[in-house]
């Protein structure tokens, strides 16, 4: 069994079938979905689909894309949702310094904020970080180390921020771009951080594995992935797919 520790379940894309997509999963043994929020209607949308989908589970954020406009208010609404039993984690929440859709200062805020509040309700955090690689390492320390203190997902950086990352108590999370051609760094990460500390995401409907690349991705994709870092790693898909779906359940305590 699989489990995809990123989605997003509520945007548009999956309006129309969100429930053949769910089947489609289920079909492909994956055993549970976590739909993550970028802003306070998409993570109240994640909720909701946790609510009814037994194998769907959510988490609460402001995305950095939305940092601008965030006010304090608004994370009083989402401390208040993710009481919600299916709530298992913060985010997601970081820096994206590539598409700076929002102005770096906000994006800080924003994210210092959401870290204070993710501590304090002792959720784990999932971690969007795109080209900011040195000023998330840097905020995330600021908190210290935690225990199951979240996971840094779509992992784009090397060897060394990895073994930092792990240091404060942190997972990475691999996406499809592990199966496209040109992917070596992703692939020599996938294949050499400890199988402890590794966890799998379509990030759908963004980023399909090949042979699905350009076409809109879905949670029963994330056993391509799983399967291509197995066969990388030199493991059986039963093996790597038992070890991922542990960290997960570890990490958000599903
Ligand atoms: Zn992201
Ligand atoms: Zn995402």
């Amino acid at each position: 069994m699989w489990i995809d520790t990123h989605a997003h379940l509520d945007m548009p894309e999956f309006s129309k079938d969100l429930n053949l997509v769910i089947e489609r999963a289920a079909e492909e043994r994956v055993q549970s979905i976590i739909t993550v929020g970028v802003d306070l209607k998409s993570s109240k949308r994640a909720v909701q689909l946790a609510e009814i989908y037994p194998l769907v589970y959510a988490a609460v954020g402001i995305h950095p894309h939305e940092a601008t406009g965030f006010v304090e208010v608004a994370l009083e609404d989402l401390a208040r949702i993710a009481q919600n039993q299916k709530v298992v984690a913060w985010g997601e929440i970081g820096l994206d310094f590539f598409k700076l859709y929002s102005p770096v200062q906000d994006q800080m805020r924003a994210f210092e904020a959401q870290l204070q509040m993710a501590t304090d309700l002792k959720l784990p955090v999932i971690i969007h970080d795109r080209d900011s690689h040195e000023d998330t390492l840097k905020a995330l320390k600021r908190f210290g180390r935690r225990d199951r203190a979240g996971v840094v997902h779509c992992y784009s950086g090397d060897m060394a921020l990895a073994q930092q990352l792990f240091a404060l108590g942190f997972f990475i999370s691999i996406p499809g771009i592990v199966t496209y051609k040109k992917a070596d760094l992703v692939k020599e990460i996938a294949s050499g951080v400890p199988l402890e500390r590794i966890l799998i995401e379509t990030d759908a409907p963004f980023l399909s594995p090949a042979p699905f690349r350009g076409k809109r991705n879905e949670p029963a994709f994330v056993p391509i992935t799983g399967r291509e870092i197995a066969r990388l790693r030199g493991l059986s898909e039963e093996k790597f797919a038992e070890a991922t779906t542990a960290n997960a359940k570890y990490l958000f305590g599903i």
